[in-house]
């Protein structure tokens, strides 16, 4: 993904964020523990890539994956603050937790962050990476098995209809 296409989806969610203005967070962080909530964010391949680019511009590598009882992402740090911040996925900024304020998000905020998906796919064909959304710790472990053979995999599940 070059730069424009970067700067593109990054500024997809920061709309979404700006729309998601007036929304509480307690600031947990259980959002981030996928086994308290039994959720895990799906990240297109751009927002892997921005994910990944926010770490090299820290000068970080990935993390390894992590083993933990309450799963905790592992962009986590031991002080529950998010060490990709700045280029968090969709999911992460859309506060659908019982405990914000307003507890759920309002229904232009469902629309727009569906907006947000189908231009950050639009974004995703146009790039030369696989297309695709997955768990963050999928993206994690297929990036250290590498890229490439991800991909392959990637390509023969969908040749398969897996
Ligand atoms: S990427 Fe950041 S905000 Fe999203 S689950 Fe992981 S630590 Fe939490």
């Amino acid at each position: 993904m070059g730069d424009d296409g970067r700067a593109r989806a990054l500024s997809i969610l920061a709309e979404v964020e700006g729309a998601l203005a007036d929304i509480r967070c307690q600031g947990s962080a259980d959002c981030c523990r996928f086994a308290v909530t039994g959720r895990e964010p799906w990240l297109t391949v751009v927002e892997w890539r921005l994910v990944v680019a926010e770490l090299r511009r820290q000068g970080r590598r990935l993390p390894p994956p992590r083993e933990s009882d309450d799963g905790r992402c592992p962009f986590l740090t031991d002080q529950a603050r998010c060490q990709v911040y700045a280029a968090r996925p969709l999911g992460c900024r859309s506060h659908f937790c019982e405990r914000a304020t307003p507890p759920a998000p309002h229904a232009s905020a469902f629309r727009l962050a569906a907006r947000a998906l189908a231009e950050l796919s639009a974004v995703e064909a146009s790039s030369n990476d696989d297309a695709g959304s997955r768990p963050i710790t999928s993206w994690l472990a297929a990036e250290q098995v590498g890229p490439s053979r991800a991909r392959r995999a990637q390509r023969a599940r969908r040749r398969d209809g897996r």
